[in-house]
């Protein structure tokens, strides 16, 4: 059975190029990056040009790149290493829809007596821009974390405009954002934003499972969370997965290049889409901003079918041979309704009804059409 992927935030196939200097590298290479003989200085060349490669793309500084495990050892880099080192007494302003990483982050943060305020959405799952300005703002405030676009509905968070609100004020707090789904997707601005810290995985933009990236403006300071070697300037020790992160940078530079003309192409599927449901199962509908807004990401659809539990259908899709989400696929295996729904006002069973389809650079027009097709079948099975 040809099976049809449509859940690609949750991750995207390797890239033919990534695995391409994945393997050459995993051939060539045997030393150590930190070792001083011949192996370690060639696994060591391999290391910086991967690291040019990632900042050249973000358009930041080589030594503002820090390879870590994945985006959620980088958010928590990103998030307790800003806040927790003893200087910084303040708290975390963020918002209630984060992915499972900045959550996670945000109640160590709680746990360890420093306050956490979660800035709610409304039913579109929109930020309010001036309540977050002056909150953010606010004395108290140390470390502010905002998702650049949520993984679930697809909203795309003003990052930039808190940047600028924050931007030249005196003791004022940084600004860290999980840009983990929107690179590769539209287009991720750092120095524009004014973000001190930014969070990406490279397992969503085509790179492999297990490397995530790190941006730190140069200046701000930062406490490992592990403590052991000197690797990645002090700020994660362990010796780096070199050829993953090779494959990593490729892939990014790639998806970084291919964005934009990928946006167009998925905004075109996700207006198919939303058409075709509407057509096949009128009751259908949509979460998040409506399918032509431009705050939303272009590859991203979640709808409600109410009536049915979105769970109960992953799987029966999952039969069918396509492969899709109910929320998160951090989520996926927990009875709890997503988070993200529940903020934006739904019913806990709304929340349940929940299905989210998100596409990538192999998505095809016909992918969606029979999608959707199987969908509409299924919803006319007894039950
Ligand atoms: N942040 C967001 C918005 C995500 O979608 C994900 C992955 O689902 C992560 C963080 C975690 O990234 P990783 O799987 O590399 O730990």
């Amino acid at each position: 059975m040809q099976r049809i992927h449509l859940d690609h935030n949750a991750t995207t196939p390797l890239r033919p190029e990534a695995r391409a200097e994945f393997l050459a590298v995993l051939d060539a290479l045997g030393g150590n990056p930190s070792s001083v003989h011949a192996s370690g200085r060639a696994a060591r060349a391999v290391l910086d040009r991967a690291r040019e490669r990632v900042a050249a793309a973000l358009d930041v500084h080589e030594d503002e790149i820090v390879f870590t495990s994945g985006g959620t050892e980088a958010i928590h880099l990103g998030v307790l290493g800003a806040l927790l080192p003893a200087a910084r007494e303040r708290g975390l302003l963020t918002t209630a829809v984060e992915h499972a990483a900045g959550l996670g982050a945000a109640e160590t943060i709680e746990r360890s007596g420093r306050p956490v305020e979660r800035l709610g959405v409304d039913r579109e799952g929109r930020l309010d821009l001036a309540v977050a300005i002056e909150r953010a703002r606010r004395p108290a405030v140390g470390l502010v974390s905002i998702q650049a676009a949520n993984n679930e509905v697809g909203n795309l968070h003003p990052v930039g405009e808190v940047g600028h609100a924050l931007r030249d004020r005196p003791n004022r707090a940084l600004l860290h954002t999980d840009a983990v789904q929107a690179l590769g997707r539209v287009p991720v601005r750092l120095r524009e934003w004014k973000v001190d810290l930014a969070s990406f995985s490279a397992h969503k933009v085509g790179g492999p499972l297990g490397v995530g990236i790190l941006y730190r403006r140069k200046g701000v300071s930062l406490a490992p969370l592990l403590r052991g070697g000197g690797q990645e300037g002090g700020l994660r020790p362990g010796t780096e997965n070199v050829p993953a992160i090779a494959a990593a940078a490729v892939a990014l530079e790639l998806a970084v290049r291919e964005g934009p003309e990928q946006a167009v192409r998925w905004r075109g599927l996700a207006r198919e889409l939303w058409r075709q449901l509407l057509a096949s199962c009128p009751d259908v509908q949509l979460n998040g901003p409506p399918i032509d807004a431009d705050d939303r990401l272009p590859n991203t659809v979640n709808v409600m079918l109410p009536g049915l539990d979105g769970r109960t259908l992953v799987a029966r899709l999952d039969l069918e041979g396509v492969e899709v989400s109910a929320g998160s696929a951090c989520a996926s295996g927990s009875l709890e309704p997503s988070h993200v729904l529940l903020a934006m006002g739904r019913a806990r069973e709304e929340a349940r009804a929940a299905l989210r389809l998100s596409f990538g650079r192999t998505t095809r027009g016909e992918d969606v059409h029979n999608a959707v097709e199987i969908l509409g079948r299924i919803r006319q099975e007894p039950r």
